[in-house]
């Protein structure tokens, strides 16, 4: 089995595609050892072929499934001397359509990839962060964390709860010397987004569709950095801002136009 022989250690789900990926790709290039964890089988062993066998601990992984979670984390311990750096819980499912529409079993799924897979991966992997001096323990959450979103509230919330969660741990931690931090992205272009959102975003401004390599770059600059939040693009602070300060207006922005016209304005405000 792949061993980090004294290598620094990220543990990254949802790392077959998107922006995890990118993620085990450019830490991979810095030098890293990398646990890519996913679902997507294929995915994994294309991406194991990419960064070299003896450079990655592959494995499938559910997030939502506790005991195979653990399982996983066994198996990276036993690669890294009990080590872990960067735990990158970033796996996680869209779907969307009208609240009163929508299958309350597809509801129960996006809580659950969304949000318990993340509480597994804190809870079981804290005693490694721990171990480890100076590691940071990573989420991702979303622009739709900024203001609840219609159309995907469930998803929104579910981010919206990451957020809380990684702040509040921000704080927790630091008891035991462990960081926390959380990206929030706004269009990236990954499988997870529907074409139709992709062939409508707009060319420029916050909503821009951007490439995952940029989260990826948001990832690295953290585990430097004792940040929080991690907008990408960094402009999408306006849109938290405002919100903030302004519910109901961001509230009938929204209303009006979506997300993207509310960033719109907000854009000529600033
Ligand atoms: P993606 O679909 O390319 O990647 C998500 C990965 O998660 C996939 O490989 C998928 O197989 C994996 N996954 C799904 N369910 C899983 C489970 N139960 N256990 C383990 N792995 C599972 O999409 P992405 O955009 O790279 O998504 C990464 C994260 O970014 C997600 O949490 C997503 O909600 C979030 N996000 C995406 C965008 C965007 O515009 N793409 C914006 C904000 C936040």
């Amino acid at each position: 089995m792949a061993q980090a022989n004294g290598r620094k250690s990220i543990f990254i789900t949802g790392a077959a595609s998107g922006m995890g990926r990118e993620t085990a790709r450019l830490f991979a290039g810095k030098g890293w050892f990398v646990g890519a964890f996913d679902v997507n089988e294929a995915g994994l062993k294309e991406l194991q072929a990419e960064l070299g066998v003896g450079n990655c601990l592959v494995r499938r992984l559910d997030v939502t499934d506790r005991a195979d979670y653990a399982a996983a984390l066994d198996a990276f311990a036993a690669a890294t001397e009990g080590k872990l750096d960067l735990l990158y819980n970033n796996a996680g499912i869209g779907r969307g359509g009208p609240f009163a529409d929508q299958d309350f079993a597809e509801v129960m799924d996006v809580v659950n990839v969304n949000f318990v897979g993340v509480l597994n991966g804190i809870h079981l992997a804290l005693p490694l962060l721990k171990a480890t001096p100076g590691s940071l323990c990573f989420t991702t959450s979303s622009s739709s964390a900024t203001y609840g979103m219609p159309n995907i509230a469930v998803y929104s919330a579910t981010k919206h709860a990451v957020k809380g969660l990684t702040e509040a741990l921000s704080i927790e931690f630091r008891a035991y010397g462990v960081r926390c931090a959380d990206t929030l992205p706004g269009l990236i272009d990954t499988p997870i987004l529907p074409q139709e959102a992709k062939d409508h975003a707009p060319k420029e401004g916050m909503f821009r569709l951007i490439p995952p390599v940029e989260v990826a770059k948001a990832v690295w600059e953290a585990y430097h950095s004792d940040k929080l939040h991690w907008f990408v693009p960094a402009e999408l602070v306006e849109l938290d801002r405002a919100s903030a300060l302004d519910p109901e207006g961001t509230r009938n922005l929204i209303a009006q136009g979506g997300p993207l016209a509310a960033a719109d304005e907000m854009g000529k405000a600033s």
